[in-house]
């Protein structure tokens, strides 16, 4: 093995990442050092990248929180992870372990969360060092660009499934379609789900249909009769980042319905108490995901029960990557190959 390894660093807000040589990270103890594979590009490194977001970190650091690798060198002490095993990380890098949010199963809500490529130097380099205790394992059937995403937008889109309950023949509907939608759709049919799906994109809507949604409505201005007309949603799941979206989803909920938001709207969500009150509704927010979460994710994508929509792009072309996330030229994830 070398010393040195090629990393793709930001530099500063919106200039391009540089490629330099730099040592190789050396595992600390707890921790292991991986040989990246791949690694999925993800909105929340767009809004580092483009300085929305500060690093709280100097200057230049690594991002790239959906890495896949190989485990090839372990830190003093580690017992769970031999070399050669395939392992991954997502957007939480560790907690604590010893709050009351940690001890109870809610730890991506600990106080002390580190994030990968925020609070640690990320994946867009050949080697990464993770914490032993927050890597996930990743099956070896499993197709590495496919598993890359479901790190980040594949957890998040399971969690805040999970967080709705799904009872089945429940109706549940997912507003938006991109990549954590479509995460969403699969999983709520896993749960025995009726799956209707609202977005402004035919295309995307025959997508959704494509890979199982039993329903596509246009997020226009009858979307929310067509819903009530199902019977009203038991569940609805936020991925589509507009205010109007929250209006249909208070509008077409059935009573007790669950509102599980995930997507981030620039403007101000505002509702009648009395919407919530008189239907019973129940509003959750919901970010990244466990690591039990990430397990049984990953036994779900072994048995082909959810899979990634992906574009693989040379490591080499990471500026191009992300200029195309920022200008939402992208159908599925954009995954770097790093072999
Ligand atoms: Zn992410
Ligand atoms: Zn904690």
């Amino acid at each position: 093995m070398t010393d040195t390894m090629n990393a793709a660093m930001m530099v500063a807000p919106n200039e391009p990442l540089e490629f330099r040589k730099v040592p190789v990270p050396v595992p600390g103890p707890g921790q292991i050092l991986v040989k990246i594979e791949a690694c999925g590009l993800c909105h929340t490194d767009l809004h580092f990248w483009l300085g929305e977001h500060e690093i709280p970190r100097q200057l230049p650091a690594v991002l790239g929180h959906e890495g896949v690798g190989r485990v090839v060198k372990l830190g003093q002490g580690v017992t769970q992870w031999k070399e050669g095993q395939r392992v991954g990380v997502g957007y939480v890098y560790g907690t604590c372990g010893n709050c009351d949010q940690c001890l109870t199963g809610y730890e991506t809500h600990c106080a002390h969360v580190q994030c990968t490529g925020v609070n640690a130097e990320g994946c867009f380099a050949e080697y990464a060092v993770l914490r032993e205790d927050w890597a996930t394992a990743i099956p070896d059937d499993l197709d590495v660009a496919e598993a890359a995403p479901l790190l980040c937008a594949g957890v998040a889109a399971y969690s805040a499934v999970r967080k709705a309950a799904l009872e089945p023949g429940e109706l549940a509907v997912i507003f938006g379609a991109g990549g954590l939608g479509t995460y969403a759709i699969q999983l709520a049919k896993c749960c025995g789900a009726r799956v209707a799906v609202v977005d402004v994109s035919d295309e995307k809507l025959s997508h959704a249909k494509k890979i199982g949604a039993d329903y596509a409505i246009r997020a226009d201005r009858n979307a929310c009769e067509e819903i009530r007309n199902l019977g009203g949603a038991d569940a609805s799941l936020n991925f589509a980042p507009v205010a109007a979206s929250w209006r249909q989803m208070i509008e077409s909920a059935g009573a007790r319905g669950r509102l599980i938001l995930v997507s981030l709207p620039n403007q101000q969500l505002t509702f009648d108490a009395a919407e919530v009150i008189e239907s019973g509704l129940r509003v959750m927010g919901s970010a990244d995901g466990t690591r039990q979460e990430l397990r049984q994710l990953m036994g779900l994508a072994a048995e082909g029960q959810v899979r990634s929509v992906v574009e693989r792009v040379p490591f080499a072309e990471i500026n191009i990557a992300f200029q195309r996330l920022a200008a939402g030229d992208v159908n599925g994830r954009l995954v770097l190959d790093m072999r």
